[in-house]
């Protein structure tokens, strides 16, 4: 519990209209966007700077108060959401894009910038900061998850990306990690070993980004299958066959289903691939589409809609961009447990299929970045009733240990947060415990968004 006399400490560092105790602030800091128990801070900063963080960081420590990153809140695990309460440091007021280098392709910003603000400023140079996790995420959010989305399957996820770090240590000291240079041999890779930490051994201040051209041609292509194993067999086929889709999505027909209803269209309601690519000219991509048609067809494809050219993809792709809206709109009265793994895309067919049987009884959308083998469930139900969400959850566990048994992850982008904490045994093992000595020497009082990642 933080006294008023910390509270005039925490103004006395970040200006007084940037610390807060008020109700609707500290409500509004108690969640993310998961069914997740809301919990209340202490109190909320805005700091401006690396300074402020640091100096915030210290007090804490010398007081013993947790303290929580929080970007924008979007997280789907629980991964902000102050379980020990004390302060979350909000990095709404750190939005600065500090540096722009279009001739070594980075570009130097503040952790609380908005990373589709930041690609709407980098796209008159002609480049763009590829991870794209859909919502209005923070780049300070996005490490602390790293977070990934459709472009992953060509461009990486957002560890991919990042050159240099300053990160702010429990107790304040400030640290920059990382160079500019493409690549390095140097010592241990702590960009690394902090991005998708979750805030748990620092706050990141500042990130230098590595930023990639703007395609400028586009095919699009959306294709309907029979069954779900037609279109996951596709997914594996296109990518064993050297082509590098920028993104390759699966929706399967209760999602088609759904996103007809919520947006007056009329889509065959079959499982359905969203496959787009880009290149140097129309006529590549022309003749990479007639063989990509050649696969889909030779998986019993019912229906193959494709077009060349931005107006295309934007036409194809539309409806994938706000499913998740979709789906909560349609659903009014009930929360989601989105599942989220990934497993190796040999077995995405095998996963695919274990899913649709595990969640048949369920109101349940299947949906995923298939191109980099990762699944996700939407399900949708009443935390409120106890009986009905423990069977959600036990199905949530048995998809996650499946995905296990198939070596792959129980969190293929959201992260642990609190909801994925119990698999991290299954998955690493021994492991799991180096990782635990790793938290304890950065965080010895275990002040930094604690009650994450470890039971
Ligand atoms: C509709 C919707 C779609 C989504 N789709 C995707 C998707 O396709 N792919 C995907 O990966 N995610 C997706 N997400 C989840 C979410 O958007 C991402 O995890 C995102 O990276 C969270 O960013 P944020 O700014 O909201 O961070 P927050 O949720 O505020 O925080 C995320 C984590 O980072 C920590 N943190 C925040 N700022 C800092 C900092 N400066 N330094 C250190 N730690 C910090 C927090 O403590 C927390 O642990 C989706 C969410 C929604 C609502």
């Amino acid at each position: 519990m933080i006294t008023h006399a910390d509270l005039i400490k925490l103004k006395a560092i970040v200006g007084e209209q940037f610390a807060s105790t008020g109700e609707s602030v500290l409500n509004l800091h108690s969640h993310d966007e998961s069914y997740h128990a809301h919990t209340l801070p202490d109190a909320v900063v805005w700091p401006h700077s690396t300074d402020e963080v640091s100096r915030i960081a210290h007090y804490a420590f010398e007081r013993k108060i947790p303290v929580t990153g929080w970007g924008a809140g979007t997280s789907l695990e629980g991964n902000p959401i102050p379980v020990n309460h004390g302060i979350v440091v909000d990095f709404q007021e750190m939005q600065k894009v500090l540096a722009v280098r279009p001739e070594d392709f980075q570009v130097d910003v503040e952790a609380g910038v908005i990373y589709k603000e930041l690609n709407k400023m980098l796209s008159r140079q002609g480049l763009f900061f590829p991870p794209d996790p859909g919502a209005a995420a923070t780049i300070g959010g996005m490490i602390g998850n790293n977070a990934s989305g459709i472009r992953t399957v060509k461009y990486g996820a957002t560890k991919d990306h990042i050159a240099r770090l300053v990160v702010v240590l429990p107790g304040g000291d400030v640290i920059r990690i990382g160079n500019r240079a493409r690549k390095s041999s140097s010592g241990y890779d702590l960009i690394h070993l902090f991005a998708g930490a979750e805030g748990t051994l620092g706050l990141v201040t500042e990130a230098t980004l590595r930023l990639v051209g703007l395609p400028a041609h586009f095919l699009a292509l959306r294709v309907t299958f029979p069954e779900i194993r037609n279109a996951t067999d596709t997914v594996f086929q296109v990518m064993s066959s050297g082509f590098s889709p920028a993104a390759m999505e699966f929706l399967d027909a209760n999602v088609i289903a759904l996103l007809n209803r919520d947006r007056n269209i009329t889509m065959e309601e079959m499982p359905t691939l969203l496959l787009e690519f880009t290149g140097f000219s129309d006529e590549g991509l022309r003749a990479e589409m007639a063989s990509i048609e050649e696969i889909c067809r030779d998986n019993c494809s019912t229906s193959i809609d494709k077009g060349i050219g931005r107006t295309e993809r934007d036409r194809l792709w539309e409806m994938r961009h706000l499913t998740f809206e979709s789906i909560k709109r349609q659903n009014p009265g009930l929360l989601p447990l989105i599942v989220d793994i990934a497993v190796p895309l040999s077995r995405y067919s095998d996963m695919a299929a274990y899913i649709k049987r595990e969640v048949r009884d369920l109101l349940a959308y299947v949906f995923g970045h298939a191109g980099d083998g990762n699944i996700h469930v939407i399900i949708m139900d009443t935390p409120s009733n106890s009986v009905r969400w423990a069977t959600v959850e036990e199905i949530n566990r048995r998809i996650v240990e499946k995905a296990l048994e198939f070596e792959g992850t129980c969190t293929g982008e959201h992260g642990v947060g609190i909801g994925k904490r119990g698999f991290l045994q299954v998955e690493h093992g021994d492991s799991l415990e180096l990782m635990k000595r790793i938290k304890k020497l950065i965080d010895p009082e275990g002040l930094l968004n604690p009650g994450k990642i470890f039971l």
